[in-house]
């Protein structure tokens, strides 16, 4: 089985991503992860990667599927996070995947409510010495500026605000509605919204029973 997730900024698709991964053992297949990968090993196509990055420009569509290309062969199946994020992707990745006789079986729309993703966005507090991370609106520490485990003042990352969060949710919408698009023309698409976490669960699990 092999599924695609999309879904907005902070519209809870890594949580998502890691209970269908446990319970289909499917695997989380992002590529943004590969990338990170990539830039890791520090060789030469790390260097000229990161060039490209930093230019702000995108990485390849033909870079990318072949990322995409060495991780596929699992005989499980995959969920792909971040991928694909264009009509050509999703055109290579339909032929890539016919080629090894497989295929998507369904889109995962992840939605909720915009005020909801910026208040997780812009609610968010991290943790700077034990990594945990709270919300001020949703999972709030004691104190507000302190971390109930290990006491550490906690930070709100400079992405964390709402204009950075406004530009990349128009961003997401205007590049990901062509695929919404795109996949429910050919019936795949099934919207999913996020408000409980348990309750979109069960949505889900029972999408991916009738396959
Ligand atoms: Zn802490």
């Amino acid at each position: 089985m092999n599924i695609i997730l999309l879904a907005p900024p902070a519209a809870g698709k890594g949580t998502m991503s890691e209970l269908i991964s446990k319970k289909y053992d499917l695997e989380p297949l992002s590529t943004g992860d590969l990338l990170r990968a990539v830039l890791n090993k520090g060789d030469e196509e790390s260097v000229r990667l990161k060039k490209i990055m930093d230019s702000g420009q995108l990485i390849d569509d033909d870079y990318i599927l072949s990322l995409v290309k060495e991780k596929l062969g699992n005989n499980k199946g995959y969920i792909f996070d971040g991928f694909p994020r264009t009509i050509n992707q999703a055109d290579a990745l339909d032929t890539l995947l016919t080629s090894i006789n497989d295929k998507i079986d369904k889109v995962i729309y992840i939605t909720v409510p915009k005020e909801v993703s910026l208040k997780r966005t812009i609610g968010r507090r991290v943790c700077p010495n034990c990594k945990k991370v709270y919300n001020i609106y949703f999972n709030k520490p004691k104190n507000e500026k302190i971390c109930d485990e290990c006491g550490s003042n906690l930070i709100k990352r400079n992405d964390d605000v709402e204009e950075v969060f406004n530009k990349r949710y128009d961003t997401y919408l205007k590049e990901t509605m062509p695929l919404i698009e795109y996949y429910k023309n050919k019936g795949l698409l099934e919207e999913v919204e996020n408000i409980d976490k348990e309750e979109t669960f069960a949505q889900i699990t029972k999408i991916l029973e009738e396959i």
